[in-house]
């Protein structure tokens, strides 16, 4: 594209099914860092979940996620699975004894993680809520949209914020792809109860420090799951797969350790803000 091109191309990550078939293709503009390790991790989840449905048994319009935040799920499932000290080490890309200490990697984490849950279910859904459900006016936008940072958040803006802005328009998928944080959220909760299931059930290691990558075993419980695409109700697929419902439980034991740090670092200091 020519320099001062009026156009303009949208190079957030993606993952594309072109044909419903074999033909699926990523969009990325990736740099060598860890950042866009994981991305590139997460897109290809999409993609294996693209190939796995593709399949005669699937009819064409199931082609689809179990539901829309269960393929987000298998891309951040890729993306916790790259991030995991054994396989970068079998990858070359950290030498042994090189390793973050797991107590920071585990509060890192949990800042990428866990503080999305609030912003993610809290703030963007409901201001797209009030968005297409009950057609906030333009003039409210700017408004509404820290007023729900600050309830599900705790966040004061750095500064007065014009009104007749829009920070939340910043946003990827308030300006392109609604409802896509909603996914985001639930798909975390899916994420940690597969990955958890895989590490304990499957190749019975911790799921802090467990590297099931070329495990066909793992692999085939996760192709079990993907093929299916969207034929089958996706709470029935999570409890046949993993013998529970969806919810908060291998995530909370993923972080006990740090749960339990930051109440002890934390002791009678009011966090309540
Ligand atoms: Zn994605």
């Amino acid at each position: 594209m020519p320099p001062n091109s009026p156009r303009k191309k949208n190079a957030h990550a993606t993952a594309w099914h072109i044909d419903g078939e074999s033909d699926v293709r990523s969009l990325m503009s990736v740099e060598p860092n860890a950042q866009w390790f994981g991305t590139a991790h997460h897109e290809l989840g999409h993609i294996y979940y693209y190939l796995s449905y593709a399949i005669p048994e699937v009819p064409y319009l199931l082609r689809a996620g179990a539901n829309r935040a269960f393929h987000e799920a298998v891309g951040e499932l890729a993306r916790l699975a790259s991030q995991q000290p054994a396989y970068l080490r079998k990858l070359g890309l950290v030498r042994a004894g090189q390793e973050p200490d797991a107590p920071s990697a585990l509060l890192q984490s949990a800042l990428e993680s866990i503080v999305f849950l609030p912003f993610a279910a809290g703030t963007m859904t409901h201001f797209e809520r009030d968005l297409y459900e009950h057609d906030l006016p333009v003039a409210e936008w700017q408004d509404r949209w820290w007023q729900y940072a600050a309830t599900y958040q705790g966040v004061q803006p750095p500064g007065k914020r014009a009104p007749d802005l829009c920070d939340a328009c910043t946003k990827t998928h308030i300006n392109d792809d609604p409802a896509q944080y909603y996914d985001y959220a639930m798909a975390t909760l899916i994420k940690f109860q597969l990955h958890d299931h895989i590490c304990r059930k499957i190749v019975k290691q911790e799921p802090r420090v467990c590297d099931y990558s070329g495990s066909e075993e793992a692999g085939r419980f996760l192709r079990d799951i993907l093929k299916l695409g969207a034929t089958r109700d996706w709470r029935k697929v999570m409890r046949e797969a993993t013998g529970e419902d969806i919810g908060p439980r291998a995530m909370l034991d993923f972080y006990q350790p740090l749960l339990a740090d930051l109440a002890k670092r934390n002791q009678g200091l009011d966090c309540s803000r």
